[in-house]
């Protein structure tokens, strides 16, 4: 008989939180706060998960997040990707340099593989804790007062001390905090993205090559990059090819790919990327337009009692390779601002974690405009002479980093800038509420601009 899986708890807390939607930021947050004693409703809009998607990576910054999470990582070790390096070419198939993850391996554990294989990982594991996860849950309002925050789900009321917006880019939420609505943008780049068998791809001999074990290989040209990675032993492989786009996002950003069209896009690429392209079942092809939002001025509502986190606070491009990583990091910080603050004083751990998360995660959303235009922008004549200039920069800031000990070593500090700022704020306030007490709401400025998030200079 399977042994019961025991999982370390807080006492409880007595916050009851309700969660809004089960990605990788709501499901870790679900989790942190179960781990801080907090009681928990996660809700979903989809009924049923199904195995979709492609490779997702995590860096050692929320490896170390899945490690404290019992039986997680024994779950994902026999379907992560193993290899111990990427391999470098340019867009014409000329080897230049293999980035090798040891020096790294200090920092802590990666986890790259199957995104909706790790997800289905971790939904179980938030699951066998006990977690109360309602799926098929559409969630439509929110709403706060000075007590208590909810939500509108399926057309039901629901309460709680406080409401974790974790719904994605497209995030409802985000009308509360903000006080309107606003509509997600195009960044100017698409992903045709696929995830297949290497069967076909090892019959062939000029494709073979990728099924020998688990291998990582990048192909960079002007303005795009290609990335194959084999997993499995060999058996399964995802090849993404990152673009640029000027396609509408209306409503929608995810379309069945056309071979065709990755194939126009790399006319005069390496022919052995073409085999693979044409190699790939048509139904595995996806077109993903990259979606950006503005910064946000603030992740919190006017009562801080919502709090946004992940995609719905600040979406990622991918090459950041750190967006789900982020997400993780929010609800470990969350969960330990509530935590430290207590019941009492659940509005003052909502703003703490937004001045604990708002630097940090901004200034990780610049490495994606930053490796994007390393790869994109090369110059070829400096990179022959210096082919490493193409390597990630795997900086310790963002990898060596442990989102739960730091929040516990600056909880103190910052509650106190907060008490602080809030007297200045009263202070300042003060006398213009006496001489314009009708004075219509300031909207902040974001501390940080779409332009710059984005790589793109200002018309
Ligand atoms: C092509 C691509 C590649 C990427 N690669 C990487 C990578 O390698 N590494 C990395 O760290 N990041 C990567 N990212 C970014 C990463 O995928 C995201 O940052 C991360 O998944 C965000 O998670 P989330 O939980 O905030 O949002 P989501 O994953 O979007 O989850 C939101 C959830 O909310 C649910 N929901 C939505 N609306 C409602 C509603 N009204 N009611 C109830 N539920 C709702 C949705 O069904 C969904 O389950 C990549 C992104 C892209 C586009």
């Amino acid at each position: 008989m399977a042994q019961q899986q025991t999982f370390a708890r807080l006492p409880p807390s007595g916050i009851k939180v309700i969660i809004v939607g089960a990605g990788f930021a709501g499901l870790c947050a679900a989790i942190e706060c179960d781990r801080k004693g907090h009681s928990v409703v996660l809700l979903e809009k989809v009924a049923d998960l199904k195995p979709l998607g492609d490779i997702i990576s995590f860096a050692a910054n929320s490896g170390r997040i899945f490690e404290r999470w019992e039986g997680v990582v024994e779950a994902l070790e026999p379907i992560i990707h193993k290899s111990e390096g990427l391999n470098f070419h340019s867009w014409e198939g000329e080897f230049m340099t293999r980035q090798i993850w040891d020096p790294e391996a200090k920092y802590g554990r990666k986890i790259n593989g199957h995104r909706a294989e790790i997800h289905e990982a971790v939904y179980l594991h938030a699951k066998a804790r006990g977690i109360d996860i309602r799926l098929d849950q559409n969630v439509t309002d929110y709403f706060e007062n000075d007590d208590h925050a909810g939500v509108v789900s399926n057309g039901e009321t629901l309460t709680a001390d406080c409401v974790v917006a974790a719904e994605g880019v497209k995030s409802k939420g985000r009308k509360i905090v903000l006080g309107y609505e606003d509509r997600p943008k195009a960044s100017g780049y698409a992903v045709f993205r696929a995830w297949m068998k290497t069967d076909e791809l090892a019959k062939s001999p000029s494709t073979k090559w990728f099924c020998h074990g688990d291998t990582h290989n990048g192909w960079m040209g002007e303005d795009k990059h290609f990335l194959v990675a084999s997993i499995k032993n060999g058996t399964e492989l995802s090849w993404v090819l990152t673009h640029k786009d000027d396609g509408d996002i209306d409503e929608d950003w995810s379309f069945p790919g056309q071979i065709d069209d990755v194939l126009k896009c790399i006319d005069s690429w390496d022919p052995v990327l073409k085999e693979l392209v044409k190699a790939t079942p048509p139904d595995r092809l996806h077109d993903y337009k990259l979606v950006f939002r503005d910064p946000l001025p603030t992740f919190i509502s006017p009562k801080a009692r919502i709090a946004l986190i992940g995609d719905a606070a600040h979406p990622f491009l991918p090459t950041s390779i750190q967006g789900a990583s982020q997400s993780m990091e929010d609800g470990v910080a969350l969960a330990i601002t509530l935590e430290k603050s207590g019941r009492d004083n659940v509005q003052q751990g909502i703003r703490a974690y937004e001045a604990v998360r708002y630097e940090r995660v901004h200034r990780a959303q610049m490495t994606g405009v930053t490796t994007r235009e390393q790869w994109h922008k090369a110059d070829w004549t400096k990179i022959r002479a210096d082919p490493k200039s193409l390597h990630l920069r795997r900086e310790p800031w963002l990898l060596d980093f442990d989102q739960e000990s730091h929040t516990y070593a600056v909880f103190d500090e910052t509650v106190a800038k907060l008490k602080e700022k809030e007297k200045e704020d009263v202070a300042a306030a003060a006398p213009v509420a006496v001489e314009d007490a009708g004075s219509e709401k300031v909207t902040a400025a974001p501390r940080v601009m779409a332009t710059e998030l984005l790589g793109v200079s200002q018309a």
